[in-house]
């Protein structure tokens, strides 16, 4: 994902801004892995492959049943 998507998305519980964390980037600057944290709930969305799963916890798991 682009950096700049950080000023569209935001926490799917509260709407409240997501803090970044990169793990790893690509020589594009894009992110491929990484974290969003919620500033305000503290929930965690991880970045995989370049996709932001930003899923709530209990739909998450529900996907992987
Ligand atoms: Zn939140």
């Amino acid at each position: 994902m682009k950096e700049d998507l950080m000023d569209i998305i935001c926490c799917p519980l509260d709407k409240h801004d997501l803090e970044l964390e990169v793990i790893r980037r690509d020589e594009d600057d894009e992110i491929l892995e990484g974290r969003l944290v919620c500033t305000e709930c503290g929930e965690e969305y991880p970045i995989e492959d370049g996709i932001p799963n930003l899923l709530p916890p209990d739909m998450r798991d529900e996907a992987a049943a």
